[in-house]
């Protein structure tokens, strides 16, 4: 096809011509895992099941009940500089993933492939893609160039991996993202980071590789590096440098990472540190790079002591140095910890994959924490963790649903539920003060010194607004609940008989269905 007829990159807006129907959100995940086992993709979605183990009864939106996963593999390309990003799904859902992403302050574009029944039907699509792949690949402007397959494609079996591995010296990844394979938008951020490590360990087996511009007089000479597994807060990575300094460590890159090169350091450090523990991909990639991979994160007193024991350990550190790593910092913790005390009971939940952290630094400070609930999977990277709460009489739900998370709240009544939009929205409703656990508790250094005293200011106050909270409700009274939600002119007038009716039938019909098919 020449450049004249080759489809265009079309806007997040553009709709194919015709609706795909039956293989949206609403097929069920069954129906969309059959169909894509049945296009040649039960390979991958075995390893997906393997590394990413679904609740036995969830769908596409079912973990963690919120946003689409591909969204974290999107925000992980869209992170990255010289590198582009193309989607291949149903209009709708890359108008969400677009949308969200801006949101977000992507401030670049995402490419679209639209396609239809026949496209989708006929292979047409993939050709589709395979033209639009070769347009912007433009080593000058990029290193990568990134296609994520959605749902769809992914069910109908789209085979990206025959996409070519480079044009013009840009790096292809090609990506089945499908929600009903990747349960949330964390586990999403993987399948990426794991495919571009795969690819750079792959570049930098076959002969040497270029180091990230500045890295070589950012080191200091025969400092080794710890390369950090997961999106920290800013100042995290710092923290941890200090840390590791008497023991002859530095740290490194963090992954996912900005830039492609960065890629071939982190495969480079002496030691991985699982800090975010859902990187399973990512830590296969490490290991088969023949690199020890730490647990847990240096969190509050004992977290910082075991996990400097660890990585001292895996990087041969003598134990004269490791133990100097400790005395330098852990007094310190304990005082900022003292300093900075919490009192009263939270619940916690969120999908980020630090909940379990954020938990033992609440612990520490003297909350009192019976729930921790995380839509991510148990894997050996948070067991520390895992045993640390358990010995201390918290209940830790892995894969936990929206309505495991409201019970918690129900069962403890605490003075402060953490959690995603909808559990804050519930404890709201409830008179009960809580954050969003994504924007205000992991938005704040949790390393070392500076994360032992980060969390005691917001949640004090937030625990401090309880009376203001019983204010409001006694003002609103029920305004705004249930059926008067919406803005009116008049007093909305109720009409529960209406619903009453509307069951009936539903039930009437269902009966009459099923005798039907017994007949
Ligand atoms: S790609 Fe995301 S939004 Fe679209 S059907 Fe799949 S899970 Fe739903």
């Amino acid at each position: 096809m020449s450049a004249d007829t080759a489809p265009t990159l079309a806007t997040a807006t553009a709709a194919p011509t015709e609706p795909v129907d039956g293989l949206g959100c609403h097929a069920g995940a069954d129906t969309l895992r059959a169909a894509a086992t049945a296009a040649g993709k039960g390979e991958l979605l075995a390893q997906y099941a393997a590394d990413y183990p679904p609740s036995p009864t969830a769908g596409p939106h079912d973990q963690p009940q919120s946003m689409c996963p591909a969204f974290g593999a999107l925000r992980v390309g869209l992170r990255m500089r010289r590198t582009e990003t193309i989607l291949s799904g149903s209009a709708c859902c890359v108008y969400g993933l677009t949308f969200t992403s801006h949101f977000y302050g992507a401030r670049r574009s995402v490419g679209y492939v639209p396609f239809n029944s026949e496209s989708l039907v006929t292979g047409k699509l993939f050709e589709d893609i395979r033209e639009a792949v070769h347009a912007p690949a433009d080593p000058a402007k990029l290193d990568a160039l990134v296609v994520i397959n959605l749902c769809v494609p992914s069910a109908s079996g789209v085979p990206l991996q025959l996409l070519p591995k480079a044009i013009n010296g840009v790096r292809i990844i090609g990506i089945d993202v499908p929600g009903f394979g990747v349960p949330t938008h964390a586990e999403a951020k993987d399948v990426l980071a794991g495919a571009m490590l795969r690819y750079a360990r792959a570049e930098a087996e076959a002969g040497p590789v270029a180091a990230p511009q500045g890295w070589r007089e950012r080191q200091v000479p025969g400092r080794r590096s710890v390369t950090l597994l997961g999106e920290l807060f800013p100042a995290d990575p710092m923290v941890i440098g200090q840390l590791l300094e008497p023991m002859g460590l530095t740290a490194g890159p963090t992954v996912p990472t900005r830039e492609w090169r960065e890629l071939y350091t982190a495969l480079d450090g002496a030691v991985v540190a699982a800090i975010h523990p859902f990187y399973t991909a990512s830590v296969r990639e490490f290991q088969a790079a023949g690199r020890p991979v730490v647990a847990s994160a240096p969190v509050g007193h004992d977290g910082t002591e075991a996990w400097l024991q660890a990585i001292g350990e895996a990087a041969g550190v003598d134990q004269v140095s490791i133990d100097a790593a400790k005395a330098r910092v852990l007094p310190v913790i304990r005082a900022v910890l003292a300093k900075s005390p919490i009192h009263g009971r939270i619940t916690l939940s969120g999908y980020e994959g630090s909940e379990l952290l954020v938990a033992r630094l609440l612990i520490e400070s003297g909350a009192q924490v019976p729930y921790v609930g995380t839509a991510c999977p148990h894997t050996p990277w948070s067991e520390p963790d895992r045993a640390w709460l358990a010995a201390r009489g918290v209940q830790v739900q892995y894969r936990a649903t929206l309505e495991q998370d409201i019970a918690a709240i129900e069962r403890h009544r605490p003075d402060l539920a953490i959690g995603t939009t909808p559990v804050v929205q519930y404890a709201k409703e409830r008179a009960l003060p809580s954050l969003y656990f994504t924007n205000l508790i992991s938005a704040r250094p949790l390393m070392g010194p500076a994360g032992a005293g980060s969390l005691a200011q917001v949640i004090n106050a937030a625990i401090g607004n309880r009376a203001r909270f019983e204010q409001m409700r006694e003002f609103f009274g029920e305004t705004g609940q249930g059926d008067r939600a919406g803005v009116w002119t008049e007093t909305p007038v109720l009409h529960p008989e209406f619903r009453a009716e509307t069951r009936r039938q539903v039930i009437r019909i269902q009966k009459r269905r099923k005798a039907e098919e017994m007949i």
